[in-house]
């Protein structure tokens, strides 16, 4: 049995977080049949029996490559595997199982042209519905081989904490505004996972340079219209997989601005790591190269001697 570590956050849970920032105010009924879709459809899926005659394989890895084919050919546009530690669990949780299989799927750029919005809020439900019945049916696909196994939505009130795990298995570096930068989906997808005990081999933190990039490049900071993106690393945010001090995003300034402006994400969709490959969008659409922000407040004046459109150089 592992524990949830004394300094791990605890548990999400959307209502509260809501109530804490007074009330949810989004209402597009995209969304809501998204939600509803996920709490009569997916919950209900969640459990399932194992089979008891259990598939063995040749070694570790070999099993992991199995896993990896098979949440590929369900759906997933990424895939990675991490033992599980008590920081990666929520305080108060606990689970049985050392592997998390976490698969993340991606957003499509064109629903982020313009934000916040409607279409990037929709587009963010539709994701985690998607990515749900990734998860879902992967844990059925590990039952049949004899494993027991655990789904952990995408959505929230999870056991795990996705973004630990997704950067222990590879997926990509820890952004300045807090999200995870993948080399070549860039920031705009989303995560979920599977916790099994079905022996598998771990994959390794990668290092492509990205965090490195983040400490001359604010992009993010500059857009935030909350200004919760810190200037600096800070100590006591603890360490990212590389061992650098963390950049702290401020969730006391960016919840009540995410909660009532369509989810934001500007900070996602400003981000360079978004221009590199998606001057057309991942299923051929054409798109422009920068979104069109359309803020309810605009951003605070950051940083005022730095150029808007600013990016440092640096080779690739
Ligand atoms: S989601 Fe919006 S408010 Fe929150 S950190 Fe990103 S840009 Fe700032
Ligand atoms: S916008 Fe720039 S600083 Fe912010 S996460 Fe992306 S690369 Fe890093």
């Amino acid at each position: 049995m592992i524990h949830g570590s004394s300094t791990s956050p605890i548990a999400f849970q959307w209502d509260t977080w809501y109530e804490s920032v007074g009330g949810r105010t989004i209402q597009i009924k995209e969304v809501d049949e998204y939600l509803r879709q996920i709490r009569e459809f997916q919950y209900p899926r969640f459990k399932g029996e194992v089979n008891p005659e259990k598939t063995t394989f040749a070694n570790n890895q070999e099993a992991s490559y199995h896993i990896k084919d098979l949440a590929r050919a369900l759906g997933a546009d990424e895939v990675g595997i991490a033992l599980i530690e008590p920081s990666d669990i929520y305080k108060g949780r606990h689970v049985t199982e050392p592997f998390a299989i976490v698969v993340g799927q991606k957003m499509l750029w064109r629903e982020f042209q313009q934000v916040p919005n409607e279409r990037s809020a929709i587009e963010c439900l539709r994701v985690y519905f998607t990515l749900g019945e990734v998860v879902i049916a992967l844990a059925q696909e590990i039952r049949k081989l004899g494993y027991a196994c655990t789904v952990e939505h995408p959505i929230g009130d999870s056991d795990v904490l996705h973004v630990p795990l997704a950067l222990k298995a590879g997926f990509g570096e820890l952004g300045r505004h807090g999200s995870i930068i993948h080399p070549t989906m860039g920031p705009l997808f989303r995560l979920g996972s599977v916790i099994t005990d079905m022996p598998l081999a771990s994959d390794s933190p990668i290092d492509a340079g990205i965090a490195q990039f983040c400490d001359t490049c604010k992009a993010c900071r500059i857009y935030c219209p909350a200004d919760a993106i810190p200037d600096e690393r800070s100590p006591e945010a603890g360490k990212d997989h590389l061992g650098n001090d963390r950049y702290m995003v401020d969730t006391g300034r960016c919840f009540p601005y995410f909660a009532k402006d369509h989810y934001c994400s500007a900070c996602l969709v400003v981000c360079v790591y978004n221009h590199k490959e998606w001057a057309r969008d991942f299923e051929g659409f054409k798109t422009s190269l920068f979104p069109d922000l359309q803020l309810k407040e605009s951003p605070k004046p950051v940083d005022p001697e730095t150029e808007k459109h600013w990016y440092p150089q640096r080779k690739r």
